[in-house]
């Protein structure tokens, strides 16, 4: 039997758990000993093309997966249908705000709004708004809480609107959490149960999520990855995620952590491993006997990095750690042998001995990992803890003057914070174990330092004050500020003032230490540009030593009330300890408990929201605006043209980059406008709280100190040439020249354009300023994606050319020819860059375009434009499920 007549008759079968009948995709019958060869996420991957597509596409797409084993390596494409997707607050804000505008584009067509509907359950946690203003008091959390809620009073009305005019779209209050440990604690059910085709289907859990993060939840078995907002529409509406089958790289893991050596450590040394072997696009698989040595909230602090090491997943299979795991977040016993059951059944069950084929592999021993930093300024710089003052000391930074109180380096932020490392109980266990001995050594951080606590989970609270470790923490400043992603996501409130004085005069470089997992400059706090990531018992020992700029191996942490010198060695818990009040902490009931007690927010219940199929715009607001791209009536970018490159970059351009998520600065022309609508200047809130309004975003694309444009070094942020003119303006306004002109405009830049968070407003500005392709040496993944759901092409330039050879000067122009109809998935584009003094150069790009369907949403103008032709046409929305549900987490 040829291959693809197999994969037509892949066979099904049916199972009985617990009383509870339903049909299965049978991975050992149709794969007999290749499934053992298969890494996991390919047998996932494989069960849902099986249960999901239909006809020849499924017997290719089987075919293909099966074939992969060849090779260990495809170029095929399938088709994924998650169960569900995930969603925070300012990446759902503005993918709410086009379906709110989708809506009204159907109405204004004649057709009933209330159509238009997600078909997957839609998740949304509030948890990226809030910010630290109090800090280092019991009442931080309510007092943070109540200034969240008001600076953010018309976007969570709005947010309110959707979750009860959109059918399937559940908002989980502010203080109910991190969207990650949410997922992991309330919402993966592992194994679940579907109504497709008239019948019930036991599934494995597989998600989206539009957030770069998402991967956490792969420490748990559930395969999930960060999406950009626009994708997340696309599967929000039954349309299936493309991807090229993945390559698969295997992580092995032999030995076992020594004691004292923490996840966080583990997760700094895979992240800068897997960036030096270049995993771009790759999922990640671990492996191995090590594997079974991991708790399940260890495996997530390392899955949760996989986009700091670069990849798509970080996954780890289900095995008993993970039951263990589920148990403890309160899960019941009928879902934990249902879990058990399926994956065995259908060889998902983790088996330490199996070595399945992989497109490459790379072998870690746990037991060579020691305590580690990263930093100063990108994730992967791996250091080991003590080596902070000798990456600080080869910036060679000078001070103007020297500070009579601050070190050069002081500590100015160190936060406990983000999913990453707040959501495994070791973790925290290990930090209140380290401010219990400074305690009673009776230290404490000096003055300048701003210290704060936020967990990812509402339950932390409770069970670190069941292990005792509460008021230890807050005797050293380490009070809990709220539960939310605070300084991770760059909210970290002002800095404590004599810092802000001192490095205002350049006295000093003020630096953070934080338990998240980034630390570009300015990710943490737009005036810090140094940063280093570590776990949380040594955010505590470098927040008592006030100096970044220490030998922690060498140098004492500080001085005990006696005088005498402390060591980190004196402060550093052991294995047993840790354990031991891990057992006291835990208790089962408590994720569930905490949670639903912090959704009861009594202030987002009380809040007046809107009802009604359409959204009531208020033309007066400067939060929420109806964008102009999501209309029936949107056109193709695509084409032949000469256009004028708008902005010049080189590499690692981020999307905080391209749109910022950060304070919105006073001084700004952002401001300015915001000012002229009415705003307070000095209560403008950060960017990321005026992605429902495009008038805000465009003026905010580029917006960032740190972004050079090569077209004309030295500009003033967010400025750019305009070349028929010679005139220096903000790049919205040259941009708005060029579009009266009738003059395209494209951007230039170099590799891995658009790394970074999973921001869709990055394209979505884009495409405001009227830039039809970005020309780059490589793109990051989602931005790419995101690229194309907002109709604009990006295209690669071949091997050796980039900004630089490119020495690209204002006048010269760019021949882009991408017709729609000769345009095809990684075709070739020619290009020809006119220069102004009359040369012509001919190069080749090729279309960063990977599938049928990303080449339909360029045809049709983006992502908005193809779903509501679709929801106008009345097809293609859904894929033979029954209407959305949630089926786990809380009602
Ligand atoms: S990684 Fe940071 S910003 Fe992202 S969800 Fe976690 S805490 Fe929030």
């Amino acid at each position: 039997m040829a291959a693809g007549d197999q994969a037509l008759a892949f066979p099904l079968a049916e199972l009985t758990f617990d009383g509870e009948r339903g049909r299965i995709v049978d991975l050992p019958a149709g794969c007999g000993e290749r499934l053992a060869q298969l890494p996991v996420v390919l047998r996932l991957l494989l069960e849902n093309a099986v249960r999901c597509m239909r006809g020849a596409e499924r017997g290719a797409a089987v075919s293909a997966l099966l074939g992969w084993l060849e090779r260990g390596t495809s170029d095929a494409e399938i088709a994924f249908q998650p169960g569900r997707v995930l969603m925070h607050d300012t990446t759902s804000t503005p993918a709410l705000v086009d379906i709110a505008a989708m809506r009204d584009a159907l109405a204004e067509a004649g057709l009933d709004p209330g159509r238009l509907n997600p078909v997957v359950p839609v998740d949304v946690s509030v948890d990226h708004s809030l910010a630290v203003e109090a800090y280092g008091r019991p009442d931080a959390p309510a007092l943070n809480l109540a200034r969240e809620m008001a600076r953010n009073r018309e976007r969570y009305s709005f947010l309110r609107w959707a979750s009860a005019a959109l059918q399937g779209v559940r908002v989980h209050p502010p203080g109910t959490g991190i969207m990650h440990t949410i997922n992991l604690e309330q919402l993966a059910s592992v194994v679940t149960t579907e109504e497709r085709d008239g019948a019930t289907w036991f599934v494995p859990d597989m998600m989206i999520g539009t957030d770069s993060h998402t991967p956490m939840v792969n420490g748990i078995g559930v395969l999930g990855w960060g999406v950009g907002g626009l994708e997340a529409q696309t599967v929000m509406f039954g349309m299936p995620t493309m991807l090229r089958i993945p390559d698969v790289v295997g992580v092995h893991l032999s030995g076992a952590l020594a004691p004292g050596v923490l996840a966080t450590d583990l997760a700094l040394t895979v992240t800068q491993r897997l960036r030096s072997l270049g995993v771009a696009g790759a999922f990640v698989e671990f492996f191995g006997p090590g594997v079974a040595t991991l708790s399940a909230g260890e495996r997530a602090v390392v899955a949760n990095m996989a986009p700091e090491y670069g990849a798509t997943t970080g996954f780890f299979p289900v095995d008993r750690r993970t039951l263990d795991y589920l148990r403890a977040t309160g899960r019941s016993a009928a879902q934990l042998r249902r879990i058990e059951a399926y994956t065995q059944r259908v060889g998902l069950w983790f088996d330490p001995a199996a070595r399945p084929r992989y497109t490459r592999t790379l072998s870690i021993d746990l037991a060579a990992i020691g305590l580690h930093i990263a930093g100063p300024r990108r994730p992967q710089d791996l250091l080991d803890h003590g080596e902070a003052a000798a990456a600080l000391a080869v910036l060679d930074f000078r001070p103007t003057a020297q500070s009579a109180s601050l070190p050069r380096h002081p500590v100015a932020i160190a936060a406990i914070t983000s999913c990453t490392n707040t959501s495994d109980l070791g973790l925290l266990i290990a930090a209140g174990l380290v401010a219990r001995r400074a305690r009673r050594l009776g230290m404490r951080p000096p003055p300048w330092v701003k210290t704060s606590l936020a967990p990812g989970s509402p339950a932390a609270a409770d069970y670190l004050a069941r292990a005792g470790l509460i008021d230890d923490l807050s005797a050293v400043g380490f009070d809990i500020v709220g539960f939310g992603c605070t300084t991770c996501i760059g909210n970290p409130g002002p800095l404590p003032d004599v810092i802000r004085a001192a490095h205002a005069v350049g006295e000093i470089e003020p630096v953070a230490v934080l338990s998240g997992n980034r630390n570009f400059p300015g990710r943490v706090h737009p005036d810090m540009a140094l940063g280093f990531l570590m776990s949380p018992p040594l955010v505590i020992a470098f927040a008592l030593a006030g100096n970044a700029e220490i030998d922690l191996r060498r140098e004492p942490v500080g001085r005990d009330k006696t005088g005498r010198a402390v060591h980190l060695r004196d402060l550093w818990p052991t294995r047993d300890e840790i354990d031991a009040h891990l057992a006291l902490a835990a208790d089962p009931a408590d994720c569930r408990r905490a949670f639903e007690i912090a959704a009861r927010n009594p202030a987002w219940h009380s809040l007046a929201a809107p009802a009604g199929a359409r959204y009531p715009w208020d033309p007066a607001s400067t939060i929420l605006r109806r964008p102009p791209f999501a209309s029936l009536t949107e056109t193709s970018l695509l084409g032949r043209y000469a256009a004028d490159p708008l902005l010049v970059v080189g590499d690692d351009v981020t999307t905080d980059h391209i749109s910022p998520a950060s304070a919105i600065p006073q001084d700004s022309l952002v401001a300015d406008f915001l000012v002229e609508k009415g705003d307070d200047r000095t209560d403008l809130n950060v960017f990321a709280s005026r992605r429902g309004n495009w008038e805000v975003m465009l003026r905010a694309a580029f917006h960032n100190r740190s972004l050079v444009n090569l077209l004309r070094p030295g500009v003033a942020v967010a400025h750019t040439v305009h070349a028929p003119s010679g005139d220096v303006v903000p790049i919205w306004e040259a941009a708005a020249r060029y579009a009266a002109a009738g003059r395209a405009v494209v951007l230039v830049a170099g590799e891995r354009y658009g790394t970074g968070s999973s921001r869709d407003w990055a394209a979505k500005g884009q495409r405001l300023l009227g830039i039809r392709a970005v020309l780059a040496a490589s793109f990051e993944r989602i931005h790419r994606s995101n690229l194309i759901g907002m109709g604009i092409l990006p295209v690669r330039l071949c091997e050796g050319v980039g900004p630089v050879s490119l020495a690209l000067q204002s006048g010269d122009r760019i021949e882009v020819d991408a017709g729609a109809e000769t345009l095809s998935p990684r075709g070739v584009v020619p290009l020809r860059v006119l220069r102004a003094d009359g040369r012509i150069e001919a190069l080749q790009g090729h279309a960063d375009v990977e599938t049928r369907l990303e080449l339909e949403m360029l045809r049709c103008g983006g992502v908005m434009p193809l779903i509501l032709r679709r929801a106008a046409a009345d097809s293609g929305l859904g894929d033979g499920r029954s209407p959305v549900t949630h089926d786990a987490g809380p009602a």
